[in-house]
């Protein structure tokens, strides 16, 4: 069968450890038999990171901003222990940490939902994808260690809205002795892009979307984030919600939490950054596995994306490996990244036979698990007796169905509604408009079981 032809590039951002041995397995087993496509390859790998002082991480910053697609295989962010292991140079900042400075934008963690895999939390029969805040708060907080008593002040000097020089003063707490301190901040405007970020996301997802906030205690802080938010939807999303049937709302941390426990899912959870950080781990785990934990970083108004699993790059696992045992890493959201990054690359170019193949190469890894194929991590959620495959194994089932689905070609039903195909389809003519690009064909669902050249 011929390969499809893809027109522009994808940046290709190779990793460490075991993530690096499986990633270079999807490329050759699922990627390259069946795509031509320009793929700019930047290596992230930590000890190459250490030989160009991180240059490289920059370099393939601009390269995603560029190409509007980035997909990322996870990286090591070198701790004490490890610059010593590696006998590093220089004191690596964390990989996603410099390319987020780069190009901005919000991160959706979303789980990959695979029928026969059950989820930790039973109930979870429908996505929860949660959103986190990226800039301010406790991630750039002034800390100040208090050495004895004494008063603390909170202090800004500068200008009102009418640029009139202004001061404002007040005290935090009278200290009767030593204690710590901690101020954090945050922007209008940052809490204004966050909130379109999330609504768009929305949108384009057909899901409904909470943001939760501690306004009951933060009373000028969230309450300023909430009242954005709520003006962010009326003015610009409340039409568009109604026509699509959807809801937004806002809702105390507390009360989401509980309410994300009891429900089913099917939601874009947009956090606070603290709140993002912590949720998204414990929603990872309430689905089941971090091999199941896709990641998407949705930057520029969604014109430039770049997508990676959740997980790290398993050391554990590696170290097995590299003592020559059976490896059972599950390389499903690594698949994922590779698949909604092509997904990418295709509504930007309208590129339907590319469309397709993502929708078949996510398909194929569903339809695998469902057979009863997997690894070690969902099995052990079924039971000890269930049986697991290596990655290897794994791999070669999914590439197998992959051939099988693509080589059906036209005589293949076109494919039922899915989640990829509305994110897919949704966005192209802003994405578009963004990068300055004409559109190039015909769009849309029906053309999705259209054979390939
Ligand atoms: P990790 O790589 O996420 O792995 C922690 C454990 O989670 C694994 O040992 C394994 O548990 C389970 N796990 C994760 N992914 C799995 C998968 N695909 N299939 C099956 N099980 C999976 O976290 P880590 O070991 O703490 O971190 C290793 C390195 O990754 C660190 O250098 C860290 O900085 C880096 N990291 C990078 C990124 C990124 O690039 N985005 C994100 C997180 C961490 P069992 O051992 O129980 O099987
Ligand atoms: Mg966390």
């Amino acid at each position: 069968m011929a390969k499809i032809k893809v027109r522009h590039p994808v940046v290709n951002l190779e990793g460490d450890e075991m993530a690096g041995v499986i990633w270079k397995d999807i490329r050759s087993l699922l990627i390259e038999p069946h795509l031509d496509i320009p793929i700019e390859t930047y290596d992230l790998s930590v000890s190459h990171r250490d030989r160009t002082g991180d240059a490289v991480t920059l370099e393939a910053a601009h390269a995603i901003l560029r190409a509007g697609v980035g997909i990322k295989c996870a990286t090591i962010n070198p701790d004490a222990a490890k610059r010593l292991e590696l006998s590093l140079s220089h004191p690596l900042k964390s990989c996603n940490g410099s390319i987020r400075a780069v190009i901005g934008g919000v991160i959706f963690r979303e789980p990959v939902l695979c029928p026969g895999a059950p989820t930790l939390v039973r109930r979870w029969t429908k996505p929860i994808v949660v959103a986190r805040h990226g800039f301010g708060d406790f991630y750039s907080a002034a800390e100040l260690a208090v050495p004895g008593p004494g008063k603390l002040t909170l202090r800004f000097d500068g200008n009102d809205a009418n640029g009139k020089a202004i001061s404002l003063e007040r005290t935090v707490f009278d200290y009767p002795g030593p204690g710590v301190a901690l101020a954090i901040y945050n922007l209008d405007e940052s809490f204004r892009e966050y909130a379109q970020t999330c609504l768009r996301y929305g949108l384009q997802r057909g899901l409904p979307v909470v943001f939760s906030t501690k306004n009951t205690v933060l009373k000028l802080y969230d309450e300023r984030f909430k009242k954005i938010f709520q003006d962010v939807f009326d003015e610009q999303f409340k039409v568009d919600y109604e026509r699509e049937g959807l809801t937004y709302e806002h809702r105390l941390i507390d009360e989401m939490v509980a309410t994300a426990l009891k429900g089913e899912g099917g939601f874009v959870w947009a956090c606070k950054n603290y709140d993002g950080d912590v949720q998204s781990d414990f929603v990872a785990q309430g689905f089941g596995s971090l091999g199941l934990m896709t990641s998407i970083l949705v930057a520029r108004g969604g014109a430039v994306v770049m997508t990676e699993a959740a997980h790290g790059t398993m050391t554990r696992h590696y170290r097995e490996y590299q003592a020559g045992k059976a490896v059972s890493s599950n390389p499903i959201a690594s698949i994922f990244a590779w698949s909604r990054g092509l997904a990418h690359r295709a509504k930007l170019d309208e590129d339907s036979y590319l469309q397709r193949f993502a929708m078949e190469l996510e398909r194929a890894c569903r339809e695998t698990v469902g057979a009863g194929m997997m690894t070690r991590d969902l099995a052990q959620l079924i039971g000890p007796n269930q049986p697991w495959l290596t990655t290897k194994e794994f791999l070669n089932q999914v590439a197998a169905r992959l051939d099988l689905a693509l080589a059906h070609d036209g005589r293949r039903e076109a494919p039922p509604p899915h989640q990829l195909d509305e994110f897919v389809s949704t966005h192209a003519g802003q994405a578009r408009s963004l990068l300055g690009r004409r559109p190039s064909g015909p769009k849309g669902r029906a053309q999705l079981g259209a054979a390939p050249p």
